[in-house]
């Protein structure tokens, strides 16, 4: 049938793929047998690459609050939370959250992906404006095209070209939400958010932030890159997902707009969705607890992040421009990342291979993603099955 042909090139880049002898999009964790260590093919693999950054998947206190609210709540909510799915919890959490923040309030959604949706579907629509980082993630250009608003797109951190691109929209920069990421997920690098939000305040735009890599992770409380940049007060939307250092799935956006709460019911992303599970709220619940109390967490990983940049540097291999939990190892040769990815796990390491059209640059890479719950062992194993790749490639890792 017709309605299939687009699925084509899928099916060539899949075969490919296999003909290169990997499957790296079906890579099946087999069972666990330590919180970063896992059996892939049969074989004890160190995963460094999970986006479990402060390594709260395993611990005692959110599996515990996650049992209990399964006990006495149930498995889900089989509903949406404007109707029968919003429990005294998720209220809970939102409040938490805002305090957290320091913001006046705050929506819990269902996943990341969701609450980016929803919260740029309910912000924008037809006759604003969007201007987004050409590096934003996936969800947010889905964003974009949900919301049916003009998008925009200014080149990676470059504030000459956004600001260029407010200037020319006169005075519809009232009607523009701009939108960047606190860490990038795929180079690992920061948005020069202090400069973003100076020009912001002078055009009068308004700002959402996707924390989704740096909840935890930056700043002194570990509330993202708006804190670490002293800029808190100047970014009208904080969006995450509970899907990386707190260890769960979900969403959230907080803001000190007290038109957030009418965001809601102007959020079909958030309206025509079951709420997160009882056990999955819980669970968040007592890993926000542990990044207020545990900043030691936030040393660890940017200790074991700073340790396996320096070792792959030294190695000569190319990488974000900055230590960070997130360690792009960028090629140019499919092949090569395929023979690289390979001789990885057969050393007992796993990484996300990343491959065009997913990267930014149109080049493959692979994507180690750093955890305080590294042990320095498996930190180690990191660093000598990278070193193993040597002989794979020769002297010139970039070639
Ligand atoms: N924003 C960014 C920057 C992300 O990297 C991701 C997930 N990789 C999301 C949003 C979506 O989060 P979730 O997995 O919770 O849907």
């Amino acid at each position: 049938m017709a309605i299939f042909d687009k699925l084509h090139p899928i099916s060539s880049a899949l075969q490919d793929l296999q003909n290169c002898g990997v499957d790296s999009v079906n890579v099946v964790i087999e069972r666990f047998t330590a919180p970063f260590e896992a059996v892939i093919n049969g074989r004890r693999t160190v995963l460094a690459g999970t986006n479990n950054y402060l390594g709260l998947t395993f611990d005692q206190e959110c599996i515990r609050a996650a049992c209990e609210a399964l006990q006495q709540e149930g498995t889900g909510t089989t509903g949406s939370r404007m109707a029968n799915g919003n429990y005294a919890a998720h209220i809970a959490l939102e409040r938490e959250l805002a305090e957290f923040f320091g913001r006046k309030g705050a929506i819990v959604f269902s996943t990341g992906y969701v609450a980016i949706l929803g919260m740029i579907t309910a912000l924008a629509g037809p006759g604003d404006i969007i201007l987004i980082d050409s590096d934003c993630h996936a969800s947010i250009y889905d964003g974009c095209r949900l919301a049916g608003a003009q998008f925009m797109i200014f080149k990676h951190n470059n504030i000459g070209d956004l600001e260029k691109r407010l200037r020319r929209l006169g005075k519809q920069t009232e009607n523009t939400l701009i939108v960047v990421e606190g860490i990038y997920s795929m180079l690992g690098d920061r948005a020069i958010l202090a400069d973003i939000a100076a020009v912001k305040k002078n055009y009068g735009a308004c700002i959402l932030v996707d924390e989704a890599h740096s909840l935890g992770v930056l700043g002194k409380q570990g509330r993202g890159l708006a804190e670490e940049a002293g800029v808190e007060d100047d970014v009208d939307f904080i969006v995450g997902t509970f899907s990386k250092s707190l260890g769960t799935i979900g969403g959230y956006c907080v803001s000190n707009h007290s038109q957030l709460e009418l965001l809601r019911f102007a959020s079909r992303p958030y309206i025509f969705t079951a709420s997160p599970s009882p056990s999955i709220i819980a669970s968040t619940r007592e890993a926000l607890k542990i990044i207020r109390a545990r900043p030691e967490l936030r040393s660890r990983l940017w200790e074991n992040a700073r340790t396996l940049y320096q070792r792959l540097k030294d190695m000569d291999f190319v990488l974000g421009p900055a230590p960070s939990p997130i360690i792009p190892v960028r090629l140019k040769d499919i092949v090569k990342a395929v023979a690289f990815w390979n001789r990885l796990l057969e050393h007992g390491v796993y990484v996300n291979m990343v491959l065009p059209p997913a990267t930014t640059d149109g080049n493959p890479l692979l994507r180690c993603s750093v955890s305080a719950g590294h042990t320095p062992e498996q930190v180690e194993q990191i660093c000598e099955a990278f070193a193993s790749l040597r002989d794979v490639s020769g002297p010139h890792l970039m070639s």
